[in-house]
């Protein structure tokens, strides 16, 4: 691991200047990416600010919707009784997510942030764009079976890892932030970028940059919600193909559906082709077919990852059927 300073933060105020003052300086959560990332060379701030003291951690729901504070943990946030009732596609979400020891761990806000896990990108001495701007994609030549099929360029189709983005994405959240010149809020389908010709470009945080946390608005589709995960593992192990579903259903016919996909996207993947073609027509198999097979309609796969195509068109529709809502 390279030499780096640590400081502990009280307040936010204090984190940000430590952090928007120094180009190589990071905010430490649970440090259960940063941490693992600094190990092996791939991240190498020379300080780390720790903002686990910052108050950031409380799990409010309301009549507008829920308010999740930055720091609260995975662990906290599945647990907490009105989240899995009126948003059980979150809860579902993190439950599918790591493992129980890492989401005692894992911040909100550390998970939105979580870097690729492209082998790659996280190997010294590959060529990796998103490591090194200008080097190459050894993925496009090697291992890509659980790459992106959705979102890439010729520059990186790494995968977004993150299963809470998908369905936070779904419910239409926004990220709260702090910075510098003050607070801002990023609808999440603005927060992570395309890769486009610069794939080290990541998100819509500047450096100094503090989320503070995630608001989800209440809805009539969030309480109807569902989160399916397909992995080569049972348990602890990032989406081979992922879908967040909420749905609407009025005397059988769907009035509001939401469709988003994970470990198929070089970002968390909203469809709303897909949830249009639903809106109207009855909740049978056939509207969950149409729907889907739009879903994957604007799919680019490569030779390892073609299964994705029909795996993805699959899962939606295993999400749709068995959403079962009927409120
Ligand atoms: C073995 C393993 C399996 C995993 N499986 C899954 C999985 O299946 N699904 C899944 O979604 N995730 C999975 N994860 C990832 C895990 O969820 C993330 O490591 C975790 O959520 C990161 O949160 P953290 O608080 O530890 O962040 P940290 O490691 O502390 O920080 C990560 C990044 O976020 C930045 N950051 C943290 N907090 C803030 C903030 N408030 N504002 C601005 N920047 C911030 C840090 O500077 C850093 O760059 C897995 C991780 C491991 C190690």
């Amino acid at each position: 691991m390279n030499p780096f300073t640590y400081q502990r933060a009280s307040d936010a105020t204090g984190a940000i200047a430590a952090v928007a003052g120094d180009e190589h300086a990071a905010f430490l959560a649970g440090g259960t990416n940063l941490v693992d990332l600094m190990k092996l060379h791939v991240m190498t701030p020379s300080r780390l600010v720790d903002v686990n003291a910052v108050p950031l951690a409380k799990i409010e729901a309301s009549r507008d919707g829920l308010r999740i504070g930055a720091l609260a943990r995975m662990s906290d946030v599945a647990a907490d009784p009105d989240v899995a009732r009126e948003f059980p596609v979150i809860a579902e979400a993190l439950l599918a997510s790591a493992s129980p020891q890492l989401r005692n761990m894992a911040t909100i806000g550390g998970n939105l942030m979580q870097r690729t896990r492209c082998p790659y990108f996280r190997g010294d001495g590959w060529a990796c764009n998103k490591r090194m701007p200008g080097s190459g994609c050894a993925a496009a030549q090697g291992e890509h079976r659980n790459h992106a099929i959705l979102g890439a360029s010729d520059h990186c189709f790494a995968t977004h890892p993150s299963d809470l983005a998908v369905a936070l994405v779904a419910l239409d959240a926004v990220v709260r932030v702090r910075g510098p010149a003050g607070e801002r809020s990023i609808p999440l389908r603005d927060f992570h970028r395309l890769p486009g010709d610069t794939p080290h470009v990541e998100c819509a945080l500047q450096q100094g940059e503090l989320i503070t946390g995630v608001d989800v608005p209440a809805s009539d589709v969030a309480i109807n919600s569902r989160y399916v995960k397909v992995r080569d593992r049972a348990s602890y192990e990032f989406a081979l193909v992922s879908a967040a579903v909420a749905l609407k259903v009025e005397g059988g016919v769907i009035a509001d559906c939401r469709i988003a996909l994970g470990g198929v996207g070089t970002k968390p993947w909203r469809i709303p082709e897909a949830e249009q073609v639903t809106r109207g027509r009855p909740a049978a198999a056939s509207t969950y077919e149409a729907a889907a097979s739009i879903a994957v309609a604007e799919a680019r796969p490569r030779e390892q990852n073609a299964f994705k195509v029909e795996l993805a068109r699959r899962v939606v529709v295993h999400a749709l059927t068995t959403q079962g809502s009927t409120r």
